[in-house]
This record gives C-alpha cells, sequence and structure tokens, in this order.
C-alpha cells in the first residue's frame, strides 16, 4: 500500500493518502450528513453538512493519532518507520524492519488500540458537558460531533482488536504466541491460519447480513472480510519463506562465475561476444584491474540498437556508487528484501574490497522454488560450506594470450 498523496512528515515519517481513502471520507461525510439530518431537525443545512465535513476531518486526524501511536513506539523500540498511508480500511504504517523480540511487537501493535481507546472515551466523556442528551435528541452541534467522533473510535479500537492477523489484535495475539513458544516463525503462522477463520467469519457474517437486508453494509463487512483473508494467506506463506531462509547467507547462494568486461568495448562487441555465446548471466566491468560496475542483458536492451556500435560498455553498465552491495555474510533474507524494495536483478558480493561473485534475483527465486518443491521442512539447511570459495571462472582454463579481458575476479580491488 503506497500513497499517491504526500501530505508531509513528523518525526521523520512520511505520511500520505490513497487514492481510496477519499471514497471512504466521502461516505462518512454522506452518512453522518443524513444522521445529523434525521435527528437534529433544528440544524440548517450549512450546519448539518459543516458538522459532517468537520467530523470526517477529525476522525482522519485521529486516525493518523492511532497510526502514529504504533510508529512512535515502533521508533522508540529502534524500528525504522518509513511510510503511514491512509487508506479505505483505515492506515498502515510501514515500519521497515521485523520486530526483533515478542515484547516489541506487543507494544507496537497495542499502541495503536490504546490511542485510540483513550481519543474515544475521552470525547465520549466530554461531550455530555457540551450539550449531548442520547442519541435521539436533538444536541449542539459540537456534541454531536464529539459524540460521533469518540465512537468511531472506540468502534475503531475494538475492531482493531480483533485476534484476526494482521489486523493490531492478530499481531498482539502473534506477540503472545511469541512469547510463550520462543519461535517468531511458528507464532506468525499459527496467528495468520487463526487469522484466517476470523476473515472467514466476517465473510460470513456479511454475507448474511446482505441477505437479511443489510444492503450495502453487509457487503462492506464481506469485503474487509476477504481483504483480511488475503492478508493473512501472505502472512503465512511469507512466514514460511522466513523461517527456511533465517540461517542463510549470501554466500551459500552466489554465483562465483563472473565474466569481466573491458569498460572501454563497444555494445557490439559486447553483445557478439559474450552474451550471444555462453551462458553467463554475470558481467563485472573492471577498468586497470579496479571492479566499476556491471553490466547486464537488461542495461543493453536500454540502449537502441543503432547505437550499440558508438556506445561503450561503461556508457550502458551501472556504476559501482548506484549498486546495492552485499557481503557474503549477508543473510540471504536481507538480500532478497534489497532485489525487491529496489527492483534490481543483481547484487554484487563485496568482501575486502574486491568481487566475490554476484547474487541474483533468479537465483533467489530458483531457492525458493526448489525448497517448495521439494517440501523441505523449514529446518531444513543444508551442511554448510567450507568457507567462501575463492572466485573461480569457466574461462580459466582457456590459455591467457586471448583472455585478457576475462579472468577470475579474485583480482579486482575497489
Ligand atoms: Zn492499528
Amino acid at each position: 500500500m503506497r500513497s499517491n498523496i504526500k501530505l508531509g512528515k513528523i518525526h521523520g515519517i512520511e505520511i500520505g493518502l490513497h487514492y481510496s481513502w477519499f471514497i471512504i471520507a466521502a461516505l462518512i461525510v454522506f452518512s453522518l450528513g443524513e444522521h445529523f439530518r434525521q435527528v437534529n431537525a433544528n440544524w440548517g443545512m450549512g450546519l448539518i453538512w459543516t458538522a459532517a465535513v468537520v467530523t470526517a476531518a477529525l476522525f482522519f486526524f485521529t486516525l493518523l493519532l492511532h497510526e502514529l501511536a504504533h510508529s512512535l513506539v515502533a521508533q522508540s523500540r529502534g524500528l525504522k518507520v518509513n511510510e503511514i498511508t491512509l487508506f479505505a480500511l483505515g492506515g498502515v504504517s510501514q515500519v521497515q524492519d521485523d520486530a526483533t523480540d515478542a515484547k516489541t511487537e506487543f507494544w507496537v501493535a497495542i499502541a495503536g488500540p490504546i490511542a485510540s481507546l483513550i481519543i474515544g472515551f475521552g470525547c465520549l466523556a466530554i461531550a455530555p458537558h457540551l450539550g449531548w442528551q442520547g442519541s435521539t435528541k436533538p444536541h449542539t452541534a459540537v456534541s454531536g460531533v464529539l459524540f460521533w467522533l469518540g465512537y468511531i473510535n472506540v468502534g475503531l479500537a475494538v475492531f482493531n482488536l480483533i485476534p484476526g492477523f494482521p489486523l493490531d489484535g492478530g499481531r498482539v495475539f502473534r506477540a503472545i504466541v511469541w512469547a510463550i513458544t520462543k519461535n517468531a516463525d511458528r507464532a506468525t503462522r499459527i496467528a495468520a491460519r487463526v487469522g484466517q477463520v476470523v476473515a472467514f467469519l466476517f465473510i460470513l457474517d456479511g454475507i448474511w447480513q446482505f441477505s437479511h437486508g443489510a444492503g450495502f453494509g453487509g457487503l462492506w463487512i464481506a469485503f474487509i472480510g476477504w481483504f483480511l483473508m488475503d492478508a493473512a494467506k501472505a502472512s503465512y506463506a511469507e512466514a514460511g519463506i522466513t523461517a527456511s531462509l533465517r540461517d542463510m547467507r549470501v554466500s551459500e547462494v552466489m554465483t562465483h562465475d563472473c565474466v569481466t568486461v573491458n569498460r572501454g568495448m563497444s555494445l557490439q562487441e559486447f553483445v557478439d561476444t559474450y552474451l550471444l555465446r555462453g551462458g553467463e548471466r554475470c558481467f563485472a566491468v573492471e577498468d586497470q584491474g579496479h571492479f566499476v560496475g556491471l553490466i547486464t542483458p537488461r542495461d543493453v536492451g536500454r540502449i537502441p540498437r543503432d547505437r550499440w556500435d558508438s556506445t561503450t560498455v561503461r556508457d550502458a553498465m551501472r556504476p559501482l556508487e548506484e549498486l546495492h552491495i552485499v557481503t557474503p555474510d549477508t543473510p540471504v533474507l536481507d538480500a532478497l528484501k534489497l532485489v525487491a524494495s529496489n527492483d534490481v536483478n543483481q547484487l554484487p558480493v563485496i568482501a575486502n574490497g574486491a568481487l566475490q561473485g554476484v547474487v541474483s534475483r533468479s537465483q533467489l527465486v530458483h531457492l525458493l522454488q526448489v525448497r517448495s518443491e521439494l517440501q523441505l521442512p523449514a529446518a531444513y539447511h543444508p551442511p554448510p560450506k567450507d568457507n567462501v570459495r575463492e572466485m573461480r571462472s569457466r574461462h580459466d582454463s582457456t590459455s591467457r594470450e586471448d583472455s585478457e579481458s576475462v579472468h577470475g575476479a579474485g583480482s579486482w580491488r575497489l
């Protein structure tokens, strides 16, 4: 969930809106306007719609406070928060890293509902002093707004405390299971399964209500259930992957076979000599023995064909400064996150200032596929290799004379 409209930053956290937010905002304004009109016949049209718009705006603000509570607690426990996005079904705080302990998970998850409960009961406590006289009697505009704001926030807290992962309540539940079992991945799987059951009940309830005349409200509940079901399924699958890769390092999956290409070579020559022969996917560009960048078929594809003769490898390559670099000790999970979040195909693996090889998106995907095809238990790990092997090259066997630009990568220095 990415925001389409940026509203600014609070405490280093980007605040944004998704377009779908406007659907729910319009819905809130119209249903509130309708309600105010029915209960308070003495209010003028101007006051009714002003009160509806102000209530919706304040609801937006309190929803933001709910998300900020999650985010600020996450920050205080050392997690990095990138963004808060408000959308049709509420808000999402994008916390970059997963909580490293059950306690952190618990407090981050429960902070939002606690904030909503405080806001909700606060509004409900103040409303009677400003002229609220029960839900069916006329009251002042300010008390009407406060009452509904209080009601919506208590509702928001209660809804979020339902133990359906990935709702807040599901995360609290996961944290408790985590604390008991001492196993984060297992806790996620259990919480995600319970989340699927809860989501299924939502869908059933929505359909039941719809068939008994609840109309749009019933469909809405079913829709929320469908959304939760999807999220719980994804969380379950992700937990399996995370568990199986947790202890693996980049050194265990990276390719050592890289071909060196001279930076001054034309793209045409590069395509004819390397890309259309041999099956290598890793081409390191060097300048006087120094590793300066990577070039992939994708980079060549960006240059129009009629310019291949006049363009050098250096002009088309991805320079070292723009590459995301990993070390042989980087966890595979972190490499996977880097590849996914930056949409890159290859990550150079660097140790002691020298290129050791690359780890590619296709290798990582292959690894995941093989694990799922073999149905290996999450706990299965191949025995570790002795250590990071010296960089080999398939071209080592060719004679040195004709391989000036084709040799092992062990000699590249940064
Ligand atoms: Zn929340």
